[in-house]
């Protein structure tokens, strides 16, 4: 037997029932692989400066610190929107992520067969499609010095050392050399100095992976090219801010910004979460799709626990469970036989992950 710690956050918005329903799931397939996972619940984000007066309590770094793995829900909502920049729930979200040093954030865009008409994009253009942004995660603009704003002038900085573009060029690499052996690196090499760096140093690193064809591209093509052609996609490697807009975008070849997972790795701890925010528009209602948050707890099983077949069988069962018909509201218009509310989805998810 296989014993894990887990850090749950659940966070703001429709954080909470996400992440109930992934952890019903993740009991589901303990009940059928050598696996046991105990849950220790932490505070992050708005709820956290609500019981605390910080969005990232000294004790939930601490936790997540001595975990195997986080599952984080996510974080976020007008209610703290007008705290000073420290003490608003993003800033506890870049501080944990800086924290645990997960500099390369995994996000695998796929798409459902069964759900190819729910993409805005036609789906002779979809089918098929099978990316996997590499993003950059601790570094770039977001975090570059020194940063300032008064009333008349305010600047940010992006910068990135020779080593960080290393190693996030290294997680590029050895996710190709699992995938079709394809990276396509995303930069702005024609204007910014930080790109030409960087390019530089992708191309140092692929000479270790002579398997691996090695392509550029500028960001603004790229954003063009993912709704062009997205088929010509591998593994995307990108900075920190290019990576944070188009993993947005390419989630839109999916159909439902609620369907994708993501995990934040390089670290100590492995950080793992839907890409999509809070929702605070329509949280508590029941409607919320936690597929995303699910098939990220299929990823933590894999990256961060090594246990493949659990997490095999969690995306095998949300493969099954859409193509027999099930569906939250955000995809109701889609081939939908029922129609399911956030905890219906769940529950029936589970089922299938116990009984296949
Ligand atoms: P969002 O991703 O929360 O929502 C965008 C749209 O997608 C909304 O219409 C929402 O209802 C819908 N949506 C999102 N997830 C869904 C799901 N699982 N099922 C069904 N529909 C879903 O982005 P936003 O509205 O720009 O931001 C809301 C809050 O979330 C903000 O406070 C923002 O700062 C925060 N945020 C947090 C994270 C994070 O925690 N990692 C990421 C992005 C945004």
């Amino acid at each position: 037997m296989n014993r894990y710690n887990i850090a749950i956050i659940k966070g703001d918005g429709i954080g909470p029932e996400i992440v109930d329903e992934a952890i019903k799931v993740l009991d589901a397939v303990c009940s059928k692989e050598d696996i046991e996972l105990s849950y220790e619940e932490y505070l992050m984000g708005g709820n956290a400066y609500d019981v605390t007066g910080n969005p990232l309590p000294d004790e939930t770094v601490d936790g997540c610190k001595k975990s195997d793995a986080i599952l984080f829900g996510a974080i976020g909502g007008d209610k703290w929107d007008g705290l000073e920049r420290h003490l608003r729930p993003e800033s506890g979200l870049l501080r944990l992520r800086s924290e645990l040093g997960v500099y390369a954030n995994l996000r695998p865009t796929s798409v459902f067969d069964e759900l190819v008409d729910a993409s805005t994009i036609k789906p002779e253009v979809l089918k098929g499609v099978d990316l996997f942004v590499v993003r950059e995660l601790t570094g770039g603009i977001y975090f570059g010095q020194p940063r300032e704003k008064n009333a008349d002038m305010a600047f940010n900085t992006m910068v990135y050392t020779k080593e960080e573009i290393k190693r996030i060029a290294i997680v590029a690499f050895d996710s190709a050399m699992k995938r079709r052996k394809q990276v396509c690196s995303i930069d702005k090499a024609n204007v910014l100095e930080v790109s030409q760096l960087w390019r530089e140093t992708v191309e140092e690193v692929a000479k270790d992976y002579p398997e691996v064809t090695l392509s550029h591209m500028y960001v603004d093509n790229a954003a063009m090219q993912l709704v062009r052609n997205p088929r010509q996609f591998d593994v995307m490697l990108t900075g920190n801010i290019f990576g944070d807009i188009l993993s947005d975008e390419a989630s839109m070849i999916s159909g439902s910004i609620g369907l994708l997972p993501s995990a934040s790795v390089g670290g100590k701890v492995g950080l793992f979460e839907p890409i999509h925010g809070s929702a605070p528009d329509i949280a508590g209602q029941g409607i919320s799709n936690p597929i995303a948050t699910i098939m990220s707890a299929a990823m933590m099983l894999r990256f961060a626990l090594g246990e493949e077949s659990a997490a095999d069988r969690i995306e095998k069962a949300v493969a099954l469970v859409l193509k027999d018909g099930y569906r939250t509201k955000d995809l109701s218009d889609y081939g939908a036989k029922e129609v399911c509310s956030t905890t219906e989805i769940g529950s029936i998810i589970a089922d299938y992950v116990a009984k296949i």
